[in-house]
């Protein structure tokens, strides 16, 4: 068992053994002596004392020093050994003294050899490899002295002795077998069998701290199945937790023992590997095994009948070149595989240099960001949204992040930052709350919008007080009329979570008048079945296939495709990006009934929003549809 917690166990041991054998063995003594046949027991007790100091050295160098992994071994050697011999010692008293005389000491050591047997069943059950032989040593001897008495009551003993032999053997076994149950179960998966998050932490602290001393190099890997969600919730739990298993046997047969394999989560796997001398080589190691296996993970799985592929992130994280606790470690891998997700899934990435920095400069972006919350350094900037007839309809809401130092920001850099941190929370709300504001103030002063979009983020979406707070906002800032205006738009990712929980959200924010807009829909999580699911009210064609209308006859199919599906779902339906006269007259042939983009209007401050809308509606009353200029203003 390469497992430091049964050392622990094994250390502790050493210290009661050596108090029992000094206390019970100077009893003895100093008994003998007032029996004048102290000789022999002085000799022994000697003995005692230089094996008890032996085991305390043992002892202390377990407890006081560091000791590698491959020097435990010789440690736990030398801890058997001093076990035997202190043992062996106690046979030996009782060899010494069993012979029955006048001071009757026979009858002490016979009941210190079947105490000292009771305190090796129960001291040292631990490990089978000592208690059986040790048991052995002391209970033979007592036997053999019991038969040799040669009167009924000596066979009888001779018999009690043996059954008794028998009786703690079993019971000690009993222990040994319900700790190694428990030390299995708290040490493994109970899924898929393979090693689990804590053991696979504490074994990296053991490695991390071996091949600093040994100057070596190892790498870990941080392995993600891509969309395991979608086979959870469209097959089931039951064949996800098969498909569970097969990849966890898949991944074990090709590492061949060479490395050490953990589940750490619902579909993240770790693994460790073995030590390298030379950091390049472990670095090159690292890409080719991770490469193949990523092969292996790919291939088809047949679970139930069904023909499963799933594909899976991989961070690698190189170990050796310097000091890192193993949760740092664990996060880092963990960084590298979230790359591979953020680059669209299916690949490997090796934490590095380019990564840190990454890191380093999410983490200053947070720090300001928070600040910049509380000093209201976020904007809202509205953009237009037009209909057929280029009339302004509506606008989405989109937030601007204005520093003294870092200058405007965009929203790309830093609301997935305040996603992965939590304060896309408070921020959501402030967004809400002056975005509440404008549309009330817009309301007053009758400017006639007939929707109004607001960006909601997935963790914003799906934190237990956001109904709540909107409806708060709601009952401070809209009436009726401007509430059924509102639209929230969210985006495909929101599909990977639960979707009832998704609905009855929706449910309540319709309660409240509000309707959910897809956005950047086609370009992620796309599934048919959702829409049916889904009580949404828009889809938003992504920018991506809008830009891409001139150059490709696909894009073009993807568009028009979309647009007969949102006809069939009753759905209306938004181009965004929209930079051309050209992609708007294709987006109107095909149906399109809401446009957006640089081709009307940037993003505008507030004051210019309104002052854009005047201008337009005056000028779409004037102009006949077909214009092919472009209408953009420059925002300010
Ligand atoms: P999005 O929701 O897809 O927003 C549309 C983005 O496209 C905006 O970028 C907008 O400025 C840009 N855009 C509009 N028309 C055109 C065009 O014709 N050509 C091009 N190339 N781009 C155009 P922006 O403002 O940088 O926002 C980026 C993303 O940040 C948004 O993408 C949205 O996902 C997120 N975001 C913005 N504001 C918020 C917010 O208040 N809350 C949340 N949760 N996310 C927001
Ligand atoms: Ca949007
Ligand atoms: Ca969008």
């Amino acid at each position: 068992m390469n497992e430091k917690r049964f050392y622990n166990f094994l250390e502790k041991q050493i210290l009661l053994l050596i108090g029992w054998s000094l206390l019970t063995g100077f009893g003895f003594t100093v008994l003998s002596m007032i029996y004048n046949v102290a000789k022999p027991a002085l000799i022994w007790y000697g003995f005692i004392v230089l094996t008890s100091i032996w085991g305390w050295s043992l002892y202390r160098r377990f407890k006081y020093t560091r000791i590698e992994i491959d020097q435990l071994e010789s440690w736990y050697q030398q801890v058997r050994l001093f076990i035997y011999v202190i043992f062996g010692l106690w046979t030996i008293l009782f060899i010494l003294y069993a012979e029955e005389t006048t001071n009757n000491l026979h009858y002490v050591v016979v009941f210190i050899q079947v105490g000292a047997s009771v305190i090796a069943a129960t001291f040292l059950f631990s490990d089978k490899k000592i208690f059986v032989p040790i048991l052995l040593i002391l209970m033979y001897p007592l036997v053999v002295y019991f038969a040799m008495i040669q009167e009924a009551y000596g066979y009888f003993l001779a018999i009690y002795s043996v059954i008794f032999l028998g009786l703690l053997l079993h019971t000690s076994n009993n222990s040994y077998r319900l700790m190694q149950q428990i030390y299995h179960q708290a040490q493994h998966d109970p899924l898929t069998g393979l090693f689990n998050r804590r053991y696979f932490s504490d074994y990296l602290e053991q490695m991390l701290d071996s091949i600093i001393s040994s100057k070596k190099f190892a790498y870990i890997l941080l392995i993600d199945l891509d969309y395991f969600k979608t086979i959870n919730d469209s097959l089931g739990h039951e064949i996800g937790d098969k498909l569970l298993i097969e990849v966890a046997t898949r991944i074990e047969k090709f590492c061949e023992d060479t490395h050490l394999i953990a589940r750490i989560g619902g579909d993240e796997f770790m693994m460790a590997s073995y030590e390298f001398d030379d950091l390049a080589d472990c670095m090159k190691k690292a890409d080719v095994f991770s490469k193949k296996l990523l092969v292996a993970i790919k291939d088809t799985y047949i679970v139930d009948h069904h023909h499963l592929h799933i594909s899976a992130s991989i961070g690698i994280k190189q170990i050796g070149d310097k000091y890192l606790k193993a949760n740092q470690v664990i996060k880092e891998a963990d960084i590298a595989m979230y790359e591979v997700k953020a680059q669209g899934r299916d690949g490997i990435i090796d934490f590095n240099e380019i990564l840190a920095k990454k890191v380093d400069n999410d983490l200053e972006v947070e720090r300001r960001l928070y600040f910049a919350l509380k000093s209201n350094e976020i904007e809202l900037h509205y953009q237009p949204q037009v209909d057929q007839d280029q009339k302004i309809i509506g606008c989405e809401v989109l937030a601007r992040w204005n520093n003294s130092e870092l200058g405007l920001i965009n929203p790309s850099e830093f609301i997935m930052i305040a996603e992965k941190t939590g304060l896309i929370i408070d921020l959501g709300n402030y967004i809400l709350s002056e975005a509440f504001k404008t549309l009330k103030k817009w309301e007053k002063n009758c400017l006639e919008l007939e929707q109004f979009s607001i960006n909601i983020s997935v963790r914003q979406f799906l934190h237990s007080s956001f109904v709540y707070q909107v409806e708060h906002l709601c009952n401070i800032y809209l009436n009726e009329n401007a509430r059924k205006k509102l639209l929230f738009e969210v985006t495909e990712t929101l599909l990977a979570e639960d979707i009832n929980k998704i609905v009855s959200i929706i449910n309540e924010l319709k309660r409240l008048g509000i309707s959910i807009s897809m956005d950047d829909f086609g370009t992620g999580y796309s599934s048919l079945n959702f829409l049916r699911e889904i009580p949404i009210d828009e889809l938003k064609i992504d920018r991506a296939f809008v830009s891409r209308l001139g150059e490709s006859d696909s894009d073009k199919m993807m568009v028009s495709t979309i647009i007969s599906l949102a006809n069939i779902y009753d759905l209306s339906i938004v181009a965004e990006g929209v930079e051309t006269g050209e992609q708007f007259r294709f987006l109107l042939e095909q149906g399109c009934g809401i446009f957006q983009g640089f081709y009307f209007s940037k993003p505008l401050g507030e004051e210019d929003f309104e002052i854009y809308m005047q201008r337009q509606n005056a000028i779409a009353k004037r102009i006949p549809l077909k214009k092919t200029s472009s209408n953009y203003i420059q925002a300010s």
